[in-house]
């Protein structure tokens, strides 16, 4: 216990003990941190849809939507060298998957667009935006396009570590992305 001395002041003995953070020590995930992450993403089968294991973390900029919400969620409030095995449900991930979102359009609709195949995204204007469609089916004349986001549907388990995390520049705050190693570089 500080001893207080006498006086209307109440001054202490001894100061209280203040915590400096230094920078590099720990830094707790919040809005507008700068966090660094090795992920390997497997599906409910076990296969390895995207890692970053044995190249560049992945630097993103907290709070702004640039992850899926299920995982900024899991990672707000850890700190570097955490490690984390989440599952994220998808309403949490890339959404449920929508039927409604598949369409069936004949190959002329898609003009200018050669050698049209399954598996190719294509950029469609629809009445909310712009929006990456992937071709699911060829038969005939008719071309089946799926809305879907690829991983809309599926259950996402993340295998993280936290390789680092600091404050954002105002610059990074006010583009909204990281910049530097893992992050966007300006041309
Ligand atoms: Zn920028």
């Amino acid at each position: 216990m500080p001893k207080l001395l006498p006086g209307p002041l109440g001054i202490s003995e001894n100061p209280p003990e203040v915590t400096v953070l230094l920078s590099g020590s720990a830094m707790n995930i919040a809005p507008d941190a700068v966090v660094s992450i090795h992920y390997t993403l497997t599906n409910d089968a076990g296969e390895t849809l995207d890692s970053s294991v044995g190249g560049d973390a992945l630097a993103y900029l907290h709070g702004r939507g640039n992850l899926i919400p299920g995982l900024e969620r899991e990672l707000a409030g850890k700190q570097a060298g955490d490690k984390l095995n989440v599952k994220i449900a998808p309403a949490d991930g890339y959404g449920e998957y929508d039927k409604s979102l598949i369409q069936r359009v004949p190959r002329r609709s898609l003009r200018g667009i050669k050698n049209v195949h399954v598996g190719m995204q294509l950029q469609a204007n629809t009445e909310q935006g712009p929006r990456t469609v992937t071709v699911t089916h060829v038969v005939g004349d008719m071309v089946t396009i799926d809305g879907n986001h690829p991983l809309a549907g599926q259950s996402l388990n993340f295998d993280i570590e936290i390789t680092d995390v600091r404050a954002a520049t105002e610059e990074e705050i006010a583009h909204g992305h990281v910049h530097g190693p893992g992050g966007h570089h300006h041309g």
